[in-house]
Order: C-alpha cells, then structure tokens, then sequence
C-alpha cells in the first residue's frame, strides 16, 4: 500500500517535471535512452543553482579551497592507478528465462513474467566505464574512458595546482563537471543514471588531522543542505561500519535525503588517506610530496572527499519542494516550494493585459528594472490567475502585475505601484515600483 503512493507520488514528480520543464527524458523523440535525461529550461535554471550555491559556499567563500575545470577523458593510466580498471565493477545477473538484467546486490521484487519466480544466471563483474578510443584507429593502445568521477582529475593535478595556487596544507581543489558509469539498473528517475553530474571537493591534509577534518566536513555539508532548502527531519546521515569501508579509508559518511522510495545517499564523505595521490606518485613516477616549509617536514598528503551528485540533489529539491493545497473545495494548487535561493526564476513580471500598449510599455519598464538583479521571466498570455498557477508549479518566489492602477488610472496615489504576490502566502502586496529591487532583495537574503 505504501509503496503504491510512493509511485504515484513519482508519477506525479515525473509529470510535474516534464510539464514544467524541469527535467525531460534524453531523445524523447526516439523513444528515450535509459539512464539519460535532459534538464529543460526550469531545470537547467534549478541545476545552475545548485552549482552555483555549491561553487559560492565551497570554494569562493573560503580561503583554503581553489577550483579546477578538467576534462572528461584523460590518459587511461589515470584510471589504472585509482584502481577503476580493476575493480570499479558491480556484480551483474540475467535471468535465463526473460533475458531481464540486474544488479546481483539490487534483485527485483517482481516474479519472472515468464512465470514463476526468475531463474538468474551466476553472478559475474560488470565494469561500469564506458569506453571510448581517442583518434581515428580503434585498437587497445587507444582506448579512454568517461571518467567515472571528477576526483581522479583532481588528484592528477595536485602539483600543478599546489605551485600556482599559494595555497598551505590544508587546503582543498574543487570541480564540477559530469561523470559517466554504465550503470546495469537505472532507475527512480535521475537518482541513478548514467551521465550525471558531480561536485567533488578533495580537501588534502597532514595525516594524523584525518578524522578532526572529517568531521568538519560532515557539519559543514550536512548543514549546507538545509542553506538550500532541504528540510533538516528528511536530512540524515550513515556512518560506515570498519568492514564497510575501503582498505586505505579511515571514515566514510554518507548524507542521506529521504525520496519518496526510501532514504537514500546524496554525497558521501570519506577519508582516504593518502591512497590516491600515492597511486598516482607510483604509476606516473612524479612525486606527489608535500614540503612544509614552516616544520620542514615532507608527506604524502592525506585527503577527507566530500563528493555529492547535482542530479540527486535537483531531484530531492524537487521532491521536497511539490506541494498540494487544497485552496477551495475542489481546487487543487500545485506548488513547488523552493527555497528562493534556488528557484529557478526569482520574479515573473506581468502586463494584466497583453492589448493595451501603455501597460506593456510600463510592465516592459518593470522587466527591465528587476532583470539585471535577478532572474526574471516575462508571460503576458491568459489570464492572470492561470499565469500565477503556472509560476507556482515552477516555484516561482514572487509575481509583479503591471495593471491600471500602476498608471494612475484610479489616481494619482496608485501611480507606479505594482502587485507583488507571494508565491507561499498568495498574498497580494501594493508596492512602489522604486521599491521592487529592494524589498525583493532582501526577501532573498532572508
Ligand atoms: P551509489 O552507492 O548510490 O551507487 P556511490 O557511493 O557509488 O553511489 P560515489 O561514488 O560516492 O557514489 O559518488 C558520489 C556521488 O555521486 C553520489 O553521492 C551521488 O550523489 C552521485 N552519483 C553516483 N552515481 C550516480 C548515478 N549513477 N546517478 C546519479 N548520481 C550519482
């Protein structure tokens, strides 16, 4: 029973996201491509949010972390040294009478259509990178891969970055970018596809500080989560048993959001020792040693990952934002409660009718008073209740309506004030249109 509402309340997220334009299925056209989604103009607004949320409180906002831009395929050797070659596999089974995939440790629930229950095949490793050949000939010596993660790229540039960046240990390289794994089951929506996009901070240290910075990272990003608007009761943690961690890490802590099909990770924290740089120092031969000219002391530096998926965090914004209100008996409002941070668009201007030139003219002048300051979206067609309706399932903080009033039609006191309504409350307040840029900055801010 509980399960079926959590599927009608993804077919809803579905629906909502595909009617508004925050996420479509990759190639549509052609009947999709499993794994794959394209993010329309609400969502590639909501994701540059997150980005850029992301980018400010990570890196430009503090002083120990620069970033990086590296590229999707590097040298194969990159993936040698980190061990992906070998072993970055799922377990993988068939069933041999409806030919159906999966992973071996994620069985489905369902029987075999065939009948009876599924007859699967042993269990064998799937190595989950995609391969591609850099070049014209397709032969062994020029296979790549799509980096399964954006960490690699960050611990083959430590040196470099470390003599540009003036930067002491501790310090911190950060990047965004997309990762690729050939995952055997995509499933509920964009939490597990195929191309996604990460946000990874290596934060490099002096061994024995380890699990003091690991726990400073687990704050500092647990608490990030709420600056965007996750509520604090669907945020939880997990923590890593000692047989459950890697060989080389000391901790490992996973931020959890509660989906509507169960809690599952957004980012994990971990701390890795020293395990990357020194795999990269073996297989390349260039030393990755840190010198600390202050103890004279030299090391192999360790490193605490928080890495975290732009995907998951945009669904479980979603997720958390969809809200129903029954506004009148019958009336069913739908609204995506953003924080206004991450909104995809801040303002939706206006004209209460899109004939009459003197209110285009005035609301025109509106737009672009409010546009150089936040994201604003102009809609001059239907009438003003449906315009309001569609701002909300977009998530849109504020509404300003440009109407007779505004040009003192009803007299002089009226002149230039606006409607601004209030995408939570639906409130309708009177304002000077002076005071628009102002007043909506600081609801922003608050
Ligand atoms: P999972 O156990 O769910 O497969 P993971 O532990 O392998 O995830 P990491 O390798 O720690 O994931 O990657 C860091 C982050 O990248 C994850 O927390 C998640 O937000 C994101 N991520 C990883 N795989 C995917 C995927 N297939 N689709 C979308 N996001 C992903």
């Amino acid at each position: 029973m509980a399960e079926k509402k959590e599927t009608a309340f993804m077919e809803k997220i579905v629906a909502l996201c595909k009617r508004r334009g925050f996420i479509f299925q990759s190639s549509e056209i052609y009947g999709g491509i499993n794994g794959f989604w394209d993010y329309g103009p609400a969502g590639a607004e909501l994701k540059r949010n997150v980005r850029d949320a992301w980018w400010n409180d990570v890196v430009r906002r503090r002083t120990d972390v620069v970033g990086i831009d590296g590229t999707i395929i590097t040298h194969p050797r990159v993936w040698e040294a980190s061990g992906h070659v070998t072993s970055f596999s799922d377990p993988m089974v068939d069933c041999k009478k409806c030919k159906g995939r999966w992973r071996a440790d994620q069985l489905p629930e369902t029987k075999c259509p065939e009948g009876g229950p599924h007859d699967y095949t042993e269990a064998r490793q799937f190595n989950l990178m995609f391969e591609s050949h850099a070049g014209p000939i397709k032969d062994d010596d020029n296979k790549v891969y799509l980096r399964p993660e954006t960490a690699q790229v960050i611990f083959a540039q430590f040196q470099n970055v470390l003599s540009v960046s003036r930067q002491k240990i501790p310090f911190g390289i950060a990047q965004i970018g997309k990762a690729f794994r050939n995952e055997i089951n995509p499933r509920n929506f964009t939490f597990r596809s195929r191309e996604f996009e990460q946000m990874e901070l290596e934060f490099f240290i002096k061994p024995g500080t380890d699990a003091d910075w690991h726990k400073r990272w687990v704050e500092e990003r647990l608490t990030w989560y709420e600056t965007i608007g996750l509520p604090k009761e669907k945020l939880s943690i997990y923590e890593y048993k000692k047989e459950e961690l890697a060989h080389y890490a000391s901790a490992c802590v996973d931020v959890m959001f509660a989906f509507p099909f169960g809690v599952q990770e957004l980012e994990g924290i971990a701390a890795r020792g020293n395990f990357d740089l020194s795999q990269h120092e073996k297989f390349s031969g260039k030393s990755m040693a840190y010198f600390d000219d202050e103890t004279k002391e030299k090391y192999i530096p360790h490193v605490v990952e928080p890495s975290a998926g732009v995907d998951r965090i945009c669904l479980a914004l979603i997720c958390a934002a969809y809200t129903e209100e029954e506004i009148a008996p019958g009336d069913v409002r739908i609204v995506m409660k953003f924080a206004p941070r991450i909104a995809p668009v801040k303002v939706a201007v206006f004209p209460l009718l899109r004939n009459k030139p003197p209110l285009i003219e005035k609301a025109r002048q509106v737009f672009e008073l409010l546009q150089p300051h936040f994201t604003t979206e102009w809609d001059d067609r239907g009438n003003i209740g449906k315009r309001y309706r569609y701002q909300d399932e977009q998530g849109t903080p504020w509404c300003v309506t440009i109407d007779f009033d505004t040009l003192g039609e009803k007299g002089p006191e009226l002149l230039d004030t606006v409607t601004l309504r209030d995408r939570n409350t639906m409130k309708q307040d009177r304002i000077k249109i002076a005071d628009l840029v102002p007043l909506i900055s600081q609801r922003l801010r608050g």
